[in-house]
């Protein structure tokens, strides 16, 4: 083990020296990977040696999410006091179903949820934390469902159930549909106003239309920061349509959910109280590793009725408030309660509101720079860290791609009203305001050549 450690070390320097002078690896074509780096296995051991070499070798040619050009998705960057939290997850290996294998660790875990529960307005309530923000939502839909018709779990569907989320909401919400039983031709997608938020009055006027058509509606699906354009939905409007149908209201704030922690932006989610279940990614605006995710509901009773099992192979200590296996999917759990904990000791609740903070911060500055440049067309709203733009009249697509494929620099592109765009997300907290003016310098650049091809 020993020698394993100081070669870890060794390589993880040499990989963060790397990203600082090329923050951007060399573009690998799929279709060729697996002979190019010698992915295939042998019948025959490997020397150290040349096991140190292939190791190396895929670690140097990965992406590097971390470095200071990457744009591309809803996370990024490193925080240091995360990531030893996630390693040492490694090496204390335990699973989280219960108190007997856990350990404080389940300790640390509840600590989390009954956190998340206050900031969420949750009185006496109870959470988990599933392998990421999709399986967050599905576990809000399944209790929503159970919720509904009791007998779902023991007999299966018995009715035609509805459900309603925003036409710009994630696309989870269709494959869970699809899991647990409903159909996702049973999805009733609502449309934005103009600012991406979902229309109660088009929400209002589906339930009626499906009520009387012998449907049961059973969920509202809110989207705290909407995949591309990080718009928040109304929980206050869509708690009060809840509220008159009797339907759950889960939050997914999987993206940006975590502006619970700042008094400057929780009022993007006023309302969360009204909800039923709420869910956060922490490995997205926290920035700990993947995968972090959070989600808790005031209705402590429907997870334990949606998710328990009882088994007494497993449960044999009595210590049932901390066996947190009663209220998860899976049967063995990846410890991903750690790495935020000691995220969040050393922080503090403040240093997490400033970490927060700081990518709207990094999203004015970006929205700044194009509308103060006539070049860019800015098609984002304020209180977003998605910041949406065309430069000149270069394709975003073209544009994006032709960034990744000469390694300048990653980021994505999205679509929101039928217009095409590229998608800057400032969520990478270790960056500063002179990353961002870098990100634009290096598009500019790069954009020459697409422009001329
Ligand atoms: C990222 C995201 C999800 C999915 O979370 P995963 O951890 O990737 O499964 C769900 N909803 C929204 C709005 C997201 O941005």
């Amino acid at each position: 083990m020993q020698n394993e450690l100081k070669f870890f070390q060794k390589l993880v320097e040499k990989l963060l020296q790397k990203e600082k002078t090329e923050p951007v690896v060399e573009h690998l074509p799929a279709a060729s990977i697996t002979s190019d780096l010698d992915l295939r296995f042998r019948d025959n051991p490997m020397s150290e040696e040349d096991w140190q070499k292939a190791v190396e070798n895929v670690v140097m040619k990965t992406p590097r999410t971390a470095s200071k050009l990457f744009f591309n998705q809803l996370f990024g960057g490193r925080q240091p006091k995360a990531i030893v939290g996630d390693l040492l997850a490694v090496m204390l290996n335990n699973s989280m179903y219960t108190y007997k294998v856990a350990g404080p660790q389940a300790g640390i875990e509840k600590t989390i949820i009954k956190e998340v529960c206050k900031l969420a307005g949750y009185t006496n309530g109870d959470g988990t934390m599933p392998p990421g923000g999709s399986m967050s939502n599905y576990m809000g839909l399944v209790m929503a469902r159970d919720a509904k018709d009791h007998a779902a779990k023991r007999i299966g569907m018995t009715k035609q159930m509805t459900l309603y989320t925003s036409e710009t909401s994630h696309y989870s919400i269709p494959k869970n549909a699809a899991f647990a039983g409903i159909g996702r031709n049973n999805i009733r997608y609502i449309l934005n106003d103009e600012h991406g938020k979902m229309d109660a009055k088009h929400l209002q006027q589906c339930i009626e239309e499906d009520t009387a058509a012998g449907y049961t509606p059973f969920l509202i699906n809110a989207t705290a920061g909407t995949t591309v354009l990080g718009a928040f939905d109304d929980i206050n409007a869509l708690a009060d349509v809840a509220q008159n149908f009797n339907l759950w209201l889960h939050v997914d704030g999987a993206y940006c959910g975590a502006v619970i922690f700042s008094q400057k932006y929780k009022h993007l989610v006023a309302g969360l109280h009204r909800s039923d279940s709420f869910s956060f990614n922490a490995h997205k605006m926290l920035g700990t590793p993947l995968s972090s995710s959070v989600v808790v509901t005031k209705h402590k009773e429907q997870l334990a009725n949606s998710f328990s099992n009882e088994a007494d192979y497993l449960y044999q200590t009595g210590d049932e408030d901390f066996d947190l296996g009663r209220t998860s999917i899976q049967c063995g759990r990846r410890n991903d309660a750690l790495k935020l904990w000691t995220l969040w000791k050393s922080k503090g609740n403040k240093g997490l509101e400033k970490i927060i903070d700081h990518q709207f911060y990094l999203a004015d500055i970006a929205r700044e720079y194009c509308k103060s440049n006539p070049k860019y067309t800015l098609y984002s709203f304020s209180d977003s860290i998605s910041v949406c733009f065309n430069y000149h009249s270069v394709n975003p697509k073209d544009l994006c791609t032709s960034l990744y494929e000469k390694g300048n620099l990653m980021v994505g592109y999205g679509e929101f009203a039928g217009r095409e765009f590229v998608r800057l997300v400032t969520i990478n907290a270790t960056n500063t305001k002179e990353d961002i003016l870098r990100f634009f310098a290096v598009l500019e650049l790069g954009a020459v050549t697409v422009s001329n091809t």
